[in-house]
């Protein structure tokens, strides 16, 4: 790359990095702990895709109990300290906490959560369930992101055998590869994994389904399949000059920063993310604080429209990212490597098919940025290719058609979770998924 940000100190790196929402001490959650009106109806609780009794977690908290406390939690959900920590806890649980109403600030219910499951893994994971007897039925579960880890843990824990089929090297998806570095850490989901594993799941890593191995010997060789593949590879820009030097993918970008090995992430100067979603957010804030210059972001729609959550949109602002709203990319311009990006002004037009108010773009309006490095930040497509390969699987609207009772797909035999189902959701949603579909596997192999 062209015009790299000078590299920084790792002081430095460490600093930018650092975690957004510091741990509790003891004293502090157990003061935290105490504010809970242990609510009779637990508005938190019904917010929580995953439906973890969260005042009882708290109540444990405020008696000392933590290691119960994780045991409410992980009865609910399996990917709990990931959530915790990223959850978009503002829209959820401590969105709909009772103290809103008053004025006052809500119970931190992720720093709680999150000092109940730091204590469980420092204290090295103690065995808090043990999985029934084996039943002589096997499961095979493709991607070891929180929805495929969901449900193995789920299944195993009711005595099936379970093998997880996952593409990477290193499991946990999007929570191992995706997270902000400010969010979480790597550890954390590789923790549990480590727990996923603990009750005997089989996590067979670097095998591609699809590829080294056939939808269908799976199919054969399991009693059930569940398919948790999430999204596949960033959808393109579809403009000139996108393969020029200088021009990534934000998912390949995301994913070097959270190895935290913040040296040998090239950055430019000055960066361009194009994209309004939480992803292109953290795009925008990891280039910022790898210390490129000047980070803007660039959006056809207005700042209305935005799909970024309103707390990250906060936090790219914070950070000093440059936003031009109603705008977009014509042309990257740039011999080898790219140094600007020909935009056009864009005005809101008629609202489209789902409703939005479609961007139209204002002729003779045309205008360049110059630019060391575009983020492409457009969204993910869903691996068709590998779906093709299932009898029965059919997608709608870009996404798995599933019931959403059972999660089952048009295969009795094959169920889907996550971001495959959604289109891109949140880390919880994948994880409530994934249990349900364990339910619903479990409940068709007993009738
Ligand atoms: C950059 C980014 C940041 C995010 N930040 C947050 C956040 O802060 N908070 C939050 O709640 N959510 C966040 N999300 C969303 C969240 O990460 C996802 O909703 C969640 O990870 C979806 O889980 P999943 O199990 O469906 O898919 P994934 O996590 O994507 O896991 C799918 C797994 O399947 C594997 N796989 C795919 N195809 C195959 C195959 N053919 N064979 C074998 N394995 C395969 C993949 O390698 C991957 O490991 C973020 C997403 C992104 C992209």
């Amino acid at each position: 790359m062209k015009n790299i940000a000078p590299k920084l100190e790792e002081k430095q790196y460490e600093e930018n990095f650092a975690e957004l929402h510091p741990p509790f001490t003891s004293n502090s959650a157990v003061a935290e702990a105490n504010r809970c009106l242990y609510c009779y109806d637990s508005p938190c609780m019904k917010a929580c895709p995953t439906h973890i009794d969260i005042s009882t977690f708290i109540k444990k908290i405020a008696t000392g109990n933590v290691k119960g406390a994780a045991k409410t939690i992980l009865d609910s959900n399996w990917v709990a300290l990931t959530c915790a920590k990223a959850c978009p806890v503002d829209v959820l649980c401590e969105g709909a906490c009772v103290y809103n109403e008053r004025n006052e600030p809500p119970i931190q219910i992720g720093r709680l959560q999150r000092y109940a499951m730091d204590r469980y893994f420092e204290n090295g994971m103690p065995q808090l369930f043990i999985p029934a007897e084996k039943n002589g039925r096997s499961v095979g579960i493709v991607g070891a992101g929180p929805a495929g880890l969901s449900c193995a843990a789920e299944l195993a824990l009711k005595g099936y055998n379970v093998t997880i089929y996952e593409a990477k090297k290193i499991p946990g998806g999007l929570d191992t590869w995706g997270i902000a570095p400010y969010k979480m850490r790597q550890a954390d989901s590789l923790n549990e994994v480590r727990l996923v594993e603990s009750l005997g799941v089989k996590i067979n890593t670097g095998v591609t389904v699809g590829k080294e191995i056939a939808a269908s010997e799976l199919l054969k060789s399991h009693d059930a399949m569940f398919i948790g593949i999430g999204l596949g590879s960033s959808a393109r820009l579809e403009v000139p000059g996108e393969k020029l030097d200088g021009v990534v993918e934000a998912l390949d970008f995301i994913e070097k920063v959270t190895t935290r090995k913040w040296r040998s992430v090239d950055v430019g100067r000055r960066v361009a993310v194009i994209g309004a979603g939480n992803t292109a957010i953290d795009a925008a804030t990891e280039a910022k604080r790898l210390g490129a210059d000047q980070v803007m972001m660039i959006y056809r729609r207005s700042e209305r429209e935005m799909p970024a959550y309103r707390y990250e949109f906060e936090l790219a602002k914070n950070d000093g990212i440059i936003f031009h709203f109603l705008t977009s990319p014509k042309r990257l311009l740039g011999t080898k490597h790219v140094e600007a990006i020909e935009c056009i002004s864009m005005r809101l037009g008629q609202p489209g098919k789902d409703g939005r108010r479609r961007p139209e773009e204002v002729p003779g309006s045309e205008f360049q940025v110059p630019v060391d490095m575009v983020i492409v930040s457009v969204g993910q497509n869903l691996d068709k290719s590998f779906l093709a390969q299932l009898p029965g699987v059919t997608i709608e609207n870009g996404a798995v058609k599933v019931d959403p009772e059972t999660m089952r797909t048009g295969n009795p035999k094959i169920y889907a979770g996550g971001d495959c189902i959604s289109g891109g959701q949140e880390v919880v949603n994948a994880a409530a998924e994934g249990k349900r579909a364990a339910r619903a596997i479990d409940a068709s192999m007993r009738s």
